[in-house]
């Protein structure tokens, strides 16, 4: 069988046998697959710097009993600078821990590529706080996957909320709920669902402009992976 020449970005890395290391990889072609690279630990080996996790590349893979192997890489862009501080690999990690969850085997997605391109690209070389770009990154995978949430209105009975200063929040409604309606629910304020809004809508292009306000970034950062973790059914290490 010919080589395949993919693009991709490796999302999470582990090493297997003495020397070899499997790939989760997120390609333009054909969405999620797992690609191994055989020999790639041992010394100066040729493909070493592609397989590591963020690395973003063209890769040629060949497939043997229905696995890919790659056979050569060019790294593209190996987003080095996330490593070095806690703050940005953690944001990283998230996101591409997020995307290898919603991504489909085989199935290409372009917007989901290029939003976890976007958002690397800006915990690496951005000025932003990381945390700010990782938020917008989930505000934006949530809403390409359907489930962005209602933000400016009550879920159950339609009133207009965004006159209010706080009002309540629900997972399993969908959004923002207004005091008669929801009194057991989470209190958020309403100047941080207007962020919430305002990244779910941001071009991905553009996500190196979100600067949240403390007081806001604290509010939604539990609040938004209270409600991935709800409507996408996975844990999120935190
Ligand atoms: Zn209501």
């Amino acid at each position: 069988m010919p080589n395949d020449v993919l693009n991709g970005i490796v999302l999470r890395t582990t090493d297997y046998r003495e020397s070899d290391r499997i790939m989760s990889v997120l390609s333009k072609e054909r969405g999620l697959i797992t690609v191994t690279a055989r020999g790639c630990r041992k010394p100066n080996h040729r493909l070493a710097a592609f397989a590591s996790q963020f690395t973003y590349g063209e890769m040629e893979v060949n497939e043997r009993a229905g696995k890919l192997q790659l056979s050569s890489a060019a790294v593209l862009e190996s987003f080095y600078s996330i490593r070095e501080s806690y703050e940005q690999l953690l944001s990283a990690s998230r996101i591409a821990n997020a995307a290898e969850r919603v991504a489909d085997r085989g199935d290409p997605n372009d917007d989901l590529f290029l939003l976890v391109y976007h958002a690397l690209s800006v915990i690496s070389y951005g000025e932003n706080d990381p945390k700010d770009t990782e938020l917008c990154f989930m505000a934006k995978l949530l809403r390409m996957e359907g489930f962005a949430p209602a933000l400016t209105y009550c879920v159950k009975c339609g009133r207009d909320l965004r006159g209010e200063k706080e009002v309540r929040f629900s997972n399993s409604l969908g959004g923002s709920v207004c005091e008669r309606c929801g009194s057991a629910f989470l209190t958020v304020s309403t100047l941080s669902l207007e962020a919430l809004r305002r990244m779910m809508l941001i071009d991905p292009g553009e996500m190196r402009r979100v600067r949240l306000p403390e007081n806001v970034r604290r509010e939604l950062e539990p609040l938004i992976y209270d409600y991935a973790e709800y409507v996408f059914e996975f844990k999120v290490k935190r």
